[in-house]
């Protein structure tokens, strides 16, 4: 299989379209938690499949994905040079993307993936509903019967680190 790039080159040219891409869009991510005051997460946590942010009071995981590297629908592109070596890489990133989801759903976490090709303003509105519906948010808002007193009293805490005021979820361990 001709390559144009010796295996250590090539290895090292992956590695920083990979490490740059996904930090980019990490970014986006982390910014847009903090202008919509979204808090309760952690980045690089030790949670299996390693998401890129963890709300471990939620217990939510939050990937990034890459659209090549992840094999986005309307993206992916299929390198010219070594298919086959390609073809069977992105295959197993995306099946280690559902073995990870799978793992995770299992033992209670909820899991979100979010594509790099989502981080257009147009989407900023659509991506806070999607985060902020897995934290539990919109149960609690919705909800006219509780006031917030009794929000307080059921445990829902303003103060919580979830900034949409939903209290603790029950930890489940991993
Ligand atoms: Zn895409």
């Amino acid at each position: 299989m001709p390559d144009v790039f010796t295996k250590a080159k090539r290895s090292e040219v992956m590695s920083r379209i990979r490490g740059r891409g996904n930090k980019d869009t990490e970014l986006a991510l982390a910014r847009l938690l903090r202008r919509h005051r979204i808090k309760g997460w952690r980045r690089h946590q030790a949670v299996f499949g390693k998401p890129d942010f963890v709300f471990k009071q939620a217990r939510l995981a939050v990937f990034v994905d890459g659209c090549f590297w992840h094999g986005c629908p309307k993206h992916a592109t299929k390198p010219k040079h070594n298919r086959a070596f390609w073809r069977r890489k992105l295959a197993a990133n995306q099946q280690r993307d559902q073995i990870v989801n799978g793992t995770l759903r299992k033992a209670g976490w909820r899991v979100i993936r979010i594509w790099e090709h989502d981080f257009v303003k147009k989407n900023e509105a659509r991506l806070r509903r999607r985060i902020q519906r897995a934290l539990g948010c919109d149960a609690v808002k919705a909800s006219p019967v509780l006031s917030a007193p009794l929000r307080r009293r059921q445990g829902f805490r303003a103060s919580s680190r979830n900034s949409c005021g939903t209290g603790p979820r029950p930890a489940r361990r991993l």
